[in-house]
């Protein structure tokens, strides 16, 4: 029987004039004529005849897939009215390489765009018969779009990240090994740029996760308007963002990105209904120019980062390779830096604080020397800050303060040395741990020191994060009994509203005034005034870095009453400190 080339009303469908096709296929002799009809319209799958592109046949599932309502809709009407052309051409194509020999079909998937042009995925498997008027494509089909949808929801969830919607560090790798490739083979050069927030924890503690969320969020949106469509801008978890320049220009492209990407962070956000301000540091390397390979890359986007952000934040820095033996051995000691209380390597220096008048030693600022066993004296100007980054500091505080308290204790059963004290430096970020107040007591009870023999030295940053937290524990401390000195005055900001909060007994007017006060009328004005306040909030006055007899004296002419510095002595292990006890 011959294909039926007139169009069929459905009555003539339903009648299953259009089987004939279908009886030729299944030409079985047991199963009667009119049993293939229905056996066509009960099978679970979509079928579908064509020839040439012709629709020669749809079963009832087809015409359901189709989104039609009657077989009639479809028939005899081109594929291409349902279907996107590319992956029928590739089928047929395999289909017709293949020829008739071989059992099976050819898999494959096809874009529907139904009347409604709502996009549907079949699954397909299509095979050829060959009949007398020619060859036949018979395809079985099924609708695999909510599984398609699925599965993209899956890979997205597995490319992006929830919160900002970037995409994240898994997808971000592979873009870059990408665009690694490519600049390799077309001799482009790519920029590999690290951001990283510069006070987002502190958003996060203390306008909550919400706020902080918000401010992600924020911060991609604007992240995002910097860069190109071509760009890759990623998260790759908490504070971090990176980008990727490809196809960079040579000159001063990779700058112009990062200075707007710095301008952009530091406009005002509002988050949670309150203006809050933030900054970024940036660490940019270039591809193949700083590095051989991905690897290579990152690792040194990441250390020039980590530069731009210990240079001071809100800034950008271009890796060189001065930075990489740098980092190695930063990396090197911070590993040292974890043992170093447990192999004893920390030791204290003493200063002595004399008083300007009867020059009498007072007492002592304890400041730390780091002496490593191969790299020799490290200065806690080094590794004070890393402490801090690597949560060190705190064991290093309390370590300080025991052995200072134990220290002083025992100096203070000498004669004429009944209230001898010691000041420790407390770091910012120890503060903002607040536990330091905590283990006071006991160290008190454990050392026999009272509270007042000891002072804390702090500086005016502990309130520039988490003020009202630092108010507090520092209040605490004072109700103990503590003694707390604001450090390098003179070379903040905020000096006399910052004094006027805190709970000091004392300021210590910072090192870099008290030598040139003599020679400079400026700093001379400066000093003065630093005192008469000092004077009018009956705080104590403690002169830093006295190197000559003649700055002793024009301190203790303005009623500075305690002075420090190499004029009487340098800071000095407790063995040799001890001599000028007397
Ligand atoms: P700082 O607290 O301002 O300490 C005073 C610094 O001035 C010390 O430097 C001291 O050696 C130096 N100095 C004293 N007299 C003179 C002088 O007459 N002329 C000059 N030019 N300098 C003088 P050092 O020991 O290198 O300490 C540097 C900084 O490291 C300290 O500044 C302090 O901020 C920090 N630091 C030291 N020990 C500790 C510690 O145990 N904990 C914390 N958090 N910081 C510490
Ligand atoms: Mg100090
Ligand atoms: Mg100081």
């Amino acid at each position: 029987m011959g294909v039926v080339r007139e169009p069929m009303d459905d009555r003539e469908m339903t009648q299953g004039a259009a089987v004939h096709d279908v009886q030729e296929i299944f030409s079985g002799a047991s199963i009667a004529q009119a049993d293939y009809h229905r056996i066509m319209d009960r099978l679970p799958t979509g079928v579908l005849l064509h020839r040439q592109g012709v629709i020669l046949y749809a079963n009832p599932v087809m015409v359901n897939i189709l989104g039609l309502e009657r077989p009639a809709d479809c028939l005899y009407k081109p594929l291409l009215n349902y279907f996107q052309p590319e992956s029928w051409k590739r089928i047929e194509q395999a289909v017709e390489a293949m020829g008739n020999e071989e059992s099976g079909g050819i898999p494959g998937e096809v874009i529907l765009i139904r009347s409604d042009d709502k996009e549907a995925t079949l699954e397909t498997i299509t095979a050829q018969v060959d009949l007398a008027e020619g060859a036949l494509f018979c395809t079985v089909a099924q609708d695999i779009s909510q599984r398609k949808q699925n599965e993209d929801r899956i890979r997205h969830q597995a490319n992006y990240d929830n919160l900002t919607g970037l995409p994240n560090r898994m997808l971000f790798m592979d873009r870059l090994q990408r665009e690694v490739v490519r600049a390799t083979r077309q001799q482009h050069r790519v920029a590999l740029m690290f951001i990283d927030l510069d006070r987002f924890k502190w958003v996060n503690d203390t306008l909550g996760h919400a706020a902080g969320d918000e401010l992600l969020r924020e911060v991609s949106t604007r992240l995002q308007g910097c860069l190109r469509k071509s760009d890759t801008v990623a998260r790759m978890g908490g504070d971090e963002f990176t980008a990727i320049l490809p196809d960079m220009a040579r000159g001063p492209f990779a700058e112009r990105v990062a200075s707007e990407v710095l301008g952009q962070l530091v406009a005002p956000f509002t988050l949670c209904g309150q203006e809050v301000m933030i900054s970024g540091s940036i660490g940019i390397a270039i591809y193949p120019d700083d590095a051989a390979s991905m690897d290579e890359l990152l690792r040194n986007a990441d250390i020039a980062m980590y530069r731009a952000k210990s240079a001071g934040r809100n800034g950008y820095r271009f890796f060189t390779p001065d930075m990489h033996a740098e980092a190695q051995q930063r990396m090197e000691l911070e590993k040292d830096l974890h043992y170093v209380l447990e192999r004893q390597e920390l030791v204290i220096h003493y200063q002595p604080i004399v008083d300007l008048n009867t020059r009498q030693v007072m007492g002592a600022e304890c400041l730390l020397r780091w002496i490593h066993p191969k790299r020799g004296f490290i200065s806690p100007a080094l590794f004070i800050p890393m402490a801090e980054e690597i949560g060190m500091i705190s064991k290093i505080t309390e370590w300080t303060i025991r052995t200072a308290c134990a220290q002083a204790a025992q100096w203070r059963r000498r004669p004429g040395c009944a209230h001898f004290f010691v000041s420790v430096n407390l770091s910012c970020t120890r503060c903002r741990d607040l536990s330091v107040g905590d283990n006071m007591p006991k160290i008190f009870q454990q050392t026999g020191l009272p509270a007042d023999g000891l002072v804390l030295e702090i500086t005016e940053n502990i309130l520039s994060e988490d003020a009202n937290r630092a108010l507090q524990m520092l209040n605490q401390l004072v109700q103990m009994g503590v003694n707390l000195w604001l450090d390098d005055f003179g070379t903040g900001h905020s000096s006399l509203s910052v004094l006027k909060r805190l709970p000091v007994s004392g300021i210590k007017i910072d090192r870099s005034f008290v030598p040139s006060a003599l020679s400079d009328p400026e700093t001379v004005v400066l000093v003065e005034a630093i005192l008469s306040l000092a004077r009018s909030l009956d705080r104590e006055v403690i002169g830093e870095g006295i190197e000559a007899e003649a700055q002793a004296e024009f301190l203790s002419a303005r009623s500075c009453r305690f002075g420090q510095g190499y004029l009487f002595l340098k800071p000095e292990p407790a063995e040799e400190f001890v001599k000028v006890l007397g």
